[in-house]
Order: structure tokens, then C-alpha cells, then sequence
């Protein structure tokens, strides 16, 4: 399932194909959304963005397309004329005379108004963005710290939107590693040096994933491996996918367990388990 990074990254492809060109096509095949065809067809595209996991379609006359990929869903951009190759479930294009923009299998479409966005049940409960211009290092340490949040476990909190918006399962194991804590480690029992990394690792390491598409391993480390002809899927991360290899800082065997339904991969050498 895609991440944070990952859904940004795509927004910034939408938004440079979409944003501010003469709109050729707008076709929902879902639930009802094709009353709106002709009235989006009119207008601008004004805006495209990520809010965690959300990706928002603005338009200049008031109105957004909200959808959420949840597990299945997925977006493909085309020259305009082309239609992708894929038998999932086609659920809305739109298209300028240059591209076409396909939405596949997305089970959370809807067309709100702009200014009800910030009510919307899933937008209105995330957390700060990992990925967020104006969230700092402080906000997330707030979270840490606050009552909500403060006794639950960082295996469990790191996929919670709510604490923060746009962190996922990857994401979640390389945090951890990098800042050396064990998944049932609780923000209330650790140092405020320890916080400080945590909080700093959050949006350092989403950022370098958005940035560097989805490679979230030390970049000087990075740059040796790929000296050495490593391939991208096995110098992408530090610890994730990496199942019984060696870590990279003390050599011990890595593990793989399921932490909240999930796969986590922990090296129990650099993150001891709490006492
Ligand atoms: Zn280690």
C-alpha cells in the first residue's frame, strides 16, 4: 500500500499535468458521480495535493474529488488518447488535450465542497503531515508527549493517522531502527533525548523517502552499495524487507515479526525490547 511519499509524489505529477489546463474530459464511472461530469468539464483544475494517505482534486468553482487508494486503488497517467493496459475497475479520467489522468478500483471517491473539507470524517482526524511544509519537529513532539497519545506503543502509533498523517508500515520499521527503539517501546517511558531523535527521524525520513522515491536507507550508506553494483531493492532501506541480513550497525541477524497486523523487521541489537 502506498505511503505517504509515495501518494505526494504522485499528487505532484497530477498537479503538473492537470493544474491550471483546459480540461478535454471528466468522466466518473462510480456511484453516482457522473451527474458532476459536465459541471467539473467547465472549470479549472486549481489545486492537486496529499493530506496523508488522501489525495484532494481541487476545482476553481468550489468543488474537490476526494479519493483515498485505500489497498487497490491506483492512479495512471497517459498521453491523451492512450488508455492503460489493466483489468481493474476504471472509476474516473480526466483529461487535457496533452494527458489523461485514470483512476483504477479506489473504493472512497466522493465530490465535496471545498470549504467542507477541513469537516470531512477521515481529513478532520488526521494528524500533523509528516510531508506538511509547515509542520515542525516541535508539533511532533507534542503528539509524542500529549495524554492521547503518550502510554501507547510506538508499533502501534506509527500507523495511527491520527498521531501522524502519511507514515505507513515501511516507514514505520525504518523509523524505529533509525532511532534505535523497540516497537513496544511508549513515548512516557523514553528520554527527552531519545524523543528528540524519534520526533526528528518522523519527518526526516518521510521527507528523504518523498524526495528520493521511497529510498529511506543512510544516503552515504546508499552511495557505497550502489558503488558496489547493489541493486535498488536491496539498498532501498536500512532494515525493511531485510530479513535475516546482516544490520548494517552491529551485524546481528535481523528479524521479522508481526507488530499490529503487520510486518515489522527489528534488529534486536540496536533496539532492545523494554524491560
Ligand atoms: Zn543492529
Amino acid at each position: 500500500m502506498p505511503e505517504g511519499p509515495e501518494i505526494k509524489r504522485l499528487s505532484s505529477r497530477l498537479k503538473k499535468v492537470l493544474v491550471d489546463k483546459a480540461l478535454a474530459g471528466v468522466e466518473f464511472t462510480y456511484q453516482g458521480l457522473g451527474a458532476y461530469n459536465q459541471e467539473l468539464l467547465s472549470q479549472k483544475i486549481v489545486d492537486v495535493d496529499s493530506r496523508g494517505k488522501a489525495l484532494i482534486i481541487s476545482f476553481s468553482e468550489g468543488l474537490s474529488i476526494y479519493s483515498h487508494n485505500q489497498l487497490y486503488g491506483k492512479w495512471l497517467i497517459v498521453r491523451s488518447g492512450k488508455v492503460p493496459k489493466t483489468n481493474r475497475s476504471q472509476r474516473l479520467v480526466i483529461s487535457t488535450n496533452r494527458h489523461s489522468a485514470f483512476l483504477f478500483s479506489a473504493s472512497d471517491i466522493q465530490v465535496l465542497k471545498t470549504v467542507d473539507l477541513g469537516s470531512h470524517p477521515f481529513l478532520s482526524k488526521l494528524g500533523p503531515d509528516a510531508l506538511g511544509n509547515a509542520t515542525t519537529k516541535n508539533q511532533v513532539l507534542e503528539q509524542l508527549v500529549s495524554k492521547r497519545f503518550r502510554r501507547r506503543s510506538l508499533g502501534a502509533l506509527l500507523l495511527d493517522q491520527g498521531f501522524i498523517a502519511g507514515l505507513g508500515n515501511y516507514l514505520r520499521s525504518e523509523i524505529l531502527f533509525n532511532s534505535k527503539l523497540h516497537p513496544l517501546e511508549k513515548p512516557m517511558n523514553l528520554s527527552e533525548g531519545s524523543l528528540d531523535v524519534l520526533a526528528r527521524n518522523i519527518l526526516g525520513i518521510t521527507r528523504q523517502a518523498y524526495e528520493t522515491s521511497g529510498v529511506t536507507n543512510d544516503l552515504g550508506r546508499v552511495s557505497q552499495l550502489k558503488e558496489k553494483g547493489v541493486k535498488r531493492s536491496r539498498f532501498r532501506f536500512a532494515i525493511f524487507s531485510r530479513n535475516k541480513m546482516p544490520c548494517y550497525v552491529c551485524n546481528k541477524k535481523i528479524i521479522r515479526e508481526e507488530v499490529n497486523g503487520r510486518r515489522l523487521y527489528l534488529c534486536q541489537g540496536c533496539q532492545p525490547k523494554p524491560l
